[in-house]
């Protein structure tokens, strides 16, 4: 799925956006990156008037070097013309070098500088933003959004000054020269543009299809190998297998397509540019016949002419260049416009060793419409274990991210250690409390890696101390490298069990003075479980533990327990739990 929507519905909305609707907001993401490119962009526009200006005098040395030096057969004053030529030429060829290398660094520099800003931003924004947004779309925003920005300023802007300032340039000169053949050079021009414009849009559209195509493909593909067990679980290979070969050839037609107009793209736009040559021949030859202009005038005329097509071509695509890049500042200002909720302060305050939890008058939705959680009161103390039971969809998770500060309550307060929740900094709160989602995530390293991640003093030897701890030797012992062992992309060579075993030694080697489990041992391997829980009976007395269990096994652990429902948190006993029929519920886990 990932990249495949998101790729057909961004040329689309490129297509329709259209520039007026640009936010104020969205250009003053480029005015504020590019501000520190300033004085280089001065230089490269400086350099434009530097190539327009030989682009105008080139030609005239040719008339000049044709009308008075080979007509009076005037060999020292050729050579003159000629070093000056090629004097020039080489002024022309280092400007054009520079202008294009400071176009192509400038416009890298702002890149990478969004870029990295808007990712900075994307990270850090709430836990709900990237639960409401797919990866693929993020990707897909910071990678092929940003990208466009390189081509609105080193083409949609460098190269359009530098266009405009040579195309008014050349027509000053030529209408200077000759009023008619200027004139014939103007009714080529939009020949020219129309043209080029046509293909371009063409070959535009055939290369956006290529790409939807490609992406759909890949999508299938990969939706198929994702769901591989399942497909064959229900012997569905046939008909999955012809919905590729369908998309695969749909793919190649759209490919063929394109390679049909763009191997048509160059020779059109040489046609257009013969036929304007063309006219321009036909005027100046009648007029040299009728010696109304020289042999040198008409050859800078045809050297203007050749001159002119390249900017020609580059304005032709204008216009595209800023609707692309246009929608694609769009959507970057739409994902920098979502601001973090949940702040945490630079210098925070600290509790004296006490982290008791106390939760008063309590409210969350996920909108003002719909309350989840509505004035609970519950208090926590230090070192208690608090199992939280409830039907599916309660509210249990939702609880606990309000406690690990992934969403800001609606009302009322939480203390911990007497000190409201979020007056501690980042660092703090995460030493104290460790939330362990159902869902683990493993990096492509070694277990032991996995587990001390983003912790930089803890080391190997720290691992095995606590595995021990934790009488799970054995069990690590089994991977092929023990905790060397490395863990597959996205950690599919563990099974759902081991995944949870390395998750919760991650959580407990930082230690925290609250744990909490959400469904976090559901896989578990039930001697693993003993384990792990003998082991907090005895060594993590000090500590608190919450746990979200759907087992009754995992209760016998607690000290009390409770039960969410009706947007309350209420206690229940194990005798209320057995009568409600829980372990009915648990009987099918
Ligand atoms: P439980 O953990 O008890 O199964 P949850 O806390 O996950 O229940 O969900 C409680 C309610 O909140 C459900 O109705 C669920 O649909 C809703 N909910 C959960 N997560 C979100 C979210 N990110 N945005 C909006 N609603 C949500």
């Amino acid at each position: 799925m990932r990249g495949g929507m998101g790729e057909r519905l961004r040329s689309e909305v490129d297509d329709q956006f259209k520039l007026k609707d640009l936010n104020k907001n969205a250009l003053n993401i480029l005015k504020n990156n590019i501000k520190s490119e300033k004085k280089e962009l001065i230089y490269a526009v400086l350099l434009t008037l530097v190539i327009s200006g030989t682009n105008v005098v080139l030609p005239i040395l040719t008339k000049i070097a044709i009308d008075d030096y080979i007509s009076t057969k005037d060999f020292n004053g050729l050579v003159i013309v000629v070093v000056g030529y090629i004097a020039l030429a080489l002024v022309q060829w280092f400007a054009t070098y520079k202008q294009t290398f400071l176009a192509s660094k400038i416009g890298y520099t702002v890149l990478y500088s969004i870029r990295e800003k808007l990712y900075k931003h994307l990270i850090n924004l709430d836990i709900d933003f990237h639960n409401k947004h797919q990866v693929g779309d993020i990707t897909s925003v910071i990678m092929n959004d940003v990208e466009t920005i390189y081509s609105l300023i080193s083409e949609g802007f460098i190269y359009l000054i530098s266009d405009v300032v040579t195309l008014v340039a050349i027509a000053t000169a030529l209408f200077v020269l000759n009023l008619r053949l200027a004139v014939t050079l103007l009714i080529t021009v939009p020949i020219i543009l129309y043209s080029t414009k046509l293909i371009g849009n063409l070959l535009r559209k055939a290369q956006r299809d290529v790409r939807e195509n490609i992406a759909q493909l890949t999508s299938g593909v990969e939706q198929n190998l994702s769901g591989i067990k399942t497909v064959k679980s229900f012997s569905g290979e046939l008909s999955q297998a012809s919905k590729v070969s369908e998309l695969s050839e749909k793919s190649r037609n759209a490919q063929i397509k394109a390679v049909a107009i763009s191997a048509l793209h160059f020779p059109i736009i040489d046609l257009a540019g013969a036929i304007g040559m063309a006219l321009i021949i036909w005027q100046g030859g009648m007029l040299l016949i009728q010696n109304i202009i020289t042999l040198g005038v008409l050859m800078a005329a045809v050297s203007y002419a050749r001159r002119i097509f390249g900017p020609l071509m580059d304005l032709s695509q204008i216009y595209t260049t800023y609707q692309t890049a246009g929608a694609s500042l769009d959507r970057i200002n739409s994902f920098l416009d979502n601001k973090q909720q949940v702040k945490f302060p630079a210098e925070g305050e600290r509790s004296e060793d006490n982290y008791d939890i106390v939760i008063r008058n309590l409210t969350f939705g996920y909108d003002q419409d719909t309350i989840i959680l509505e004035n609970v009161y519950l208090d926590i103390e230090k070192g208690s274990h608090i199992g939280i039971v409830g039907k599916s969809g309660a509210g249990k998770s939702t609880f606990i991210k309000v406690l690990g500060r992934q969403y800001n309550p609606n009302r009322g307060e939480i203390l911990i250690g007497g000190v409201p929740y979020q007056n501690y900094s980042k660092n703090e709160f995460k030493k104290i409390l460790q939330i362990l989602p159902q869902d683990t995530y493993l990096f492509p390293l070694t277990i032991w890696e996995n587990i001390t991640y983003g912790l930089k003093d803890k080391t190997l030897a720290d691992v095995e101390e606590l595995i021990s701890k934790l009488e799970l030797e054995d069990f690590f012992a089994k991977f092929e490298n023990g905790l060397e062992t490395k863990v597959g992309e996205e950690g599919k060579s563990l099974s759902g069990g081991q995944k949870q075993a390395v998750a919760i030694a991650r959580a407990m080697i930082r230690d925290p003075e609250i744990l909490i489990l959400d469904e976090a041992a559901s896989n578990l391997d039930s001697q693993i479980e003993k384990k792990i829980y003998k082991y907090i009976k005895t060594d993590w007395v000090e500590k608190t533990l919450i746990i979200v269990t759907h087992r009754v096994t995992s209760l016998d652990l607690t000290d009390k327990i409770y039960e969410v429902r009706d947007k309350g948190i209420f206690e229940i006993s194990k005798e209320e739990i057995e009568l409600a029929g829980w372990d009915q519920v648990t009987s099918e886990e």
